[in-house]
Parts: C-alpha cells; structure tokens; sequence
C-alpha cells in the first residue's frame, strides 16, 4: 500500500475536485490502467484501427474518450514482444495526457501549415500525439535538453514515421534565437511528479515541499527562456503531471503577470471527470485529472493565447544543400509517387525531407543542434543506397519494394538480431515485415541473410 507524503495531502486540501478518501483509495487501489494510441499514419481507417485492437486479444479495448486513437485494454500484453509494437504501430501512453489532443483540436481548430515545438518533449509521448494532430505542411520540432534522451525521443519518432518531424536536443534558452517562429507550443515541464505515484512508488520518495518550490522556479525559468520564440496569438500549452498548485495554476498566474496571454477555455463532457480550475488571481482555466475520478494518472493542463510577442523575421532565405537530379531520380523508386519530398545531402547521408518545409529546415539547423530531421534515407553510394532503418519505419517508402513476410515466431528472432534462416531467392534489401507492418531491412546474399536492425534497438529481454 502507497503511503502518500502527508504534506502532499494537506497542500491539495481545498484545490478544485480534490476528495481525499477517493484519491487515497485510487493509490491503495491493485488496479493498473493499460492504454494505447494508434499511429494514425500506419493504421488511417476504423477498420484497420479495429484490427489492430484485436490484435491484443484476450484483452478487449475500450475508446479513451477524450482522444480519438486512444484505447484502453483489460489487460496488459506484454508490448516488447509485440512485433508491431517496434514497428511504431501504436505508443503505449497514460490515458490522460491524451487529453492533448482534445487541447490541440479546440485551441487550434483546424488550422493549418502550423509549425509547432515541444520543448521537453523526451520520451516523446505528446510529440507522437501533436504529430497526429498537424496536417503534412505542418512541422514539428520536438526537443530535448538531456543528450541521452533526445536520443530516445529520436528513437520513439522514427518509429512514428514522419517526415514532417524535427528532433532537436537544446537548452529551452537556445530558442530566443528564433523569436516568433513558432505558432504553438507545448511546455510539459519538469515537475515533482506527484501526478505519477501510482504507476511509479518509488517516486514518493523523492517528493518533497522543497521540490515543489524548486520545480515551481524551473518551470519559470524554461518558461521566460522560451516562449519569445511563440509568436503573438501563437498558442501556449502548458502541462504537468503534478498536483501542486504551485507548479499548475499559480505558474498561469505568473505567467499572466509576465507577459500578456488570455485563458483559452476547453469544453469537456461532464462524464469524463475532469476537473475545471481557476487560477487564484488572473482566473485562468486549468484541467485536473485524479487518478478515482479520470481513468488514467495524474495530470494538470492549460492553455493560452499569446496577445502580444515578435513575428519571426528572416533576413536571408537559407539553402538547403540538395542531391543532384540524377540522384533524385535514383531515391524515387524507395518512395511513395507524387511524395512531395526533396533529398537534402547531410554529410554522408540522404535526408528525406517535405519540399515546402527546407526554409524552415535551414532556420532549424542554423539555431539549434539537430538530433534528427526528417527520415534519413541512408547513404547514396554511386552503386546503390544502403537504406536506414529510418526510412523502413517511414509513411512515404514505396509499397512494392521487395519484402519478407515473417510469422510472429521470425519477427521476434529478427528483432534481437538472431540468425535466421528465410527461404527467398531475391537477392539485396528486402524489408522484413510483420502483418504487413515494416520492422527493418535485411540483405539477402547467396548463402546467407544479413540482419540490418540496429543493435542498440535490438530486444535483450528473454521471454518468461
Ligand atoms: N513530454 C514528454 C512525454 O509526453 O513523453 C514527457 C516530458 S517530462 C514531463 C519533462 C522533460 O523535461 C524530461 O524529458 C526532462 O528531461 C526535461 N527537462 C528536465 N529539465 C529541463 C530543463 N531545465 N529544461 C527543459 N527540459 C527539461
């Protein structure tokens, strides 16, 4: 049984829809909530959504109500040894900070061509979401200041498959030299973690008064390092998964009393359970989630208009460095037709990127560090390209180039790199694929197969 820091307890008495008993009951509680969402990219229509629900038979699914490829299972399979769960089919996320999309939906509505930054984005749980959200001329940027998990959330977009997708790995205060570039931006802070006691114990530990008060000055910090690169009437959101009023409605107030912004206020159906809040000076809407109230973890969320801010201004337009005509002509067959896409050489590789985003690619790499932009193709070599592993995860490769299809059994043996034995006489890059899913590439030659997934990706763990 969780035992809750008292001085958590007490600091939440009286805050908007907080019922004690209820939250105690929801820590003791055995009860683990499991849920998913779909990568609309890979799985577009209900039907194929469906097919992949039941994919995770025995456990039946239930829709996240306020997210549309979100679901819920009775049980929890175990996604490792999933094959389609490497292949960036679905990301297994909390249920409640789904609730993102609902945000995006409403604030944005509909808007296009939207460039959109997540400043602390790794694992890259809201990046794959905001990524659903945003049309193809839209482009995301999501960063990450710690080098390992930029690598990480990198990781997690490749997966995700766009091309439309820029990982950066900087400090929040790097992005003052792209004043008014962005028109929305999400800000999922560092916090005391209260919110995620349930899933994570040990974390109780760690909680402390002080913390809160630390995280609270951070918050701030990233905050006023970043948001001159929102541009006026661009879009705040700011999300924790704390409980403290400290790090939720009082930084609204702070913000209010440090830049000019108003409430953007998100309609809810009573039965999901979420709770409104104000914030105590400048009445600022905020969204509450309580674990015996929502089906999911703690979490807290605003949003705002930005009324006054700089429009980003750009004295020169930057070049991409294109591939050659001839080399275009050589990558179009890995690709999907009329794909929209330009090859930008970036040192030994190809990188594919959408066409009527480079000025903003070259904006991108002339301000921050570049993780990971776009899909990178592979090297171009003047005999043939030695493909990524990036582009057999991406939306736009071609459907007919040659592929093996594997049984649940080979899928795994590929995924932890084993040797594995395929009976194909097609020579050269075959994608293996799993229920027609792309998982890596392997080169067949005459008397043996190649495995090209990579290593650091590779599944260690043994099954039970
Ligand atoms: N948005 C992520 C998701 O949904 O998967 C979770 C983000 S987590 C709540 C906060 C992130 O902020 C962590 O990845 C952490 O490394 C990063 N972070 C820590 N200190 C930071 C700082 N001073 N400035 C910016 N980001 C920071």
């Amino acid at each position: 049984m969780a035992v809750l820091p008292s001085e958590l307890l007490q600091s939440l008495e009286g805050l908007p829809g907080y019922d004690a008993s209820a939250f105690i009951a929801a820590h003791d509680s055995e009860d683990r909530i499991t849920s998913t969402r779909i990568n609309p990219f890979k799985f577009a229509s209900e039907a194929a959504q469906t097919q992949l629900l039941k994919h995770f038979e025995p456990a039946e699914f239930s829709a996240v109500p306020w997210c549309d490829t979100g679901f819920y299972l009775s049980e929890r399979p175990s996604f490792t040894f999933d094959p389609l769960f490497h292949a960036g089919a679905y990301y297994v996320q909390e249920a409640s900070s789904m609730f993102l999309q609902q945000v995006f939906k409403q604030a944005v509505n509909g808007e296009r061509s939207l460039k959109v930054l997540d400043l602390c984005a790794a694992p890259g749980g809201k990046s794959t979401l905001l990524q659903s959200c945003l049309d193809n001329d839209s482009l995301l940027v999501a960063n990450e200041v710690i080098k390992s998990r930029a690598a990480l959330l990198a990781d997690n977009l490749t997966k995700w498959g766009t091309a439309n997708t820029v990982v950066s790995n900087n400090d929040p205060r790097d992005f003052n030299k792209l004043a008014g570039f962005f028109d929305v931006m999400l800000v999922d802070a560092p916090c005391s973690g209260s919110g995620l006691f349930r899933r994570d114990p040990g974390a109780i530990d760690e909680w402390s008064p002080e913390n809160v008060t630390l995280c609270s000055q951070r918050q701030q910090r990233i905050l006023a390092d970043a948001l001159p690169a929102l541009k006026e009437d661009g879009i705040l959101i700011y999300a924790t998964c704390s409980y403290s009023a400290e790090e939720d409605e009082a930084i609204l107030d702070w913000l209010m009393e440090h830049g000019a912004f108003e409430s953007i206020g998100i309609a809810l159906e009573p039965d999901w359970n979420i709770v409104e809040s104000k914030s105590a000076k400048h009445g600022v809407n905020g969204y509450r989630f309580y674990p015996g109230k929502v089906q999911g973890e703690g979490l807290f969320m605003a949003c705002l208009r930005k009324k006054e801010g700089e429009h980003f201004y750009q004295k020169q337009k930057q070049g991409a460095s294109l591939i050659s005509k001839q080399d275009s002509l050589r990558m179009e067959k890995w690709l999907q037709p009329e794909h929209g896409m330009a090859f930008v050489q970036y040192k030994d590789d190809v990188i594919i990127f959408p066409h009527n985003l480079l000025n903003e690619f070259s904006i991108l790499q002339k301000n921050l560090y570049l993780k990971k932009a776009g899909i990178n193709a592979g090297q171009l070599t003047a005999k043939e390209l030695i493909p990524s592993h990036a582009l057999a995860l991406s939306n736009c490769i071609a459907r007919d180039l040659p592929a093996i299809d594997l049984s649940k059994e080979e899928a795994l043996k590929y995924l932890r790199r084993d040797d594995l034995m395929v009976n194909v006489d097609r020579k050269g890059w075959n994608l293996m694929r799993y229920e027609q899913m792309n998982l890596g590439w392997a080169k067949i030659l005459p008397n043996r197969m190649n495995n090209y997934y990579p290593k650091e990706l590779r599944i260690l763990k043994e099954i039970q």
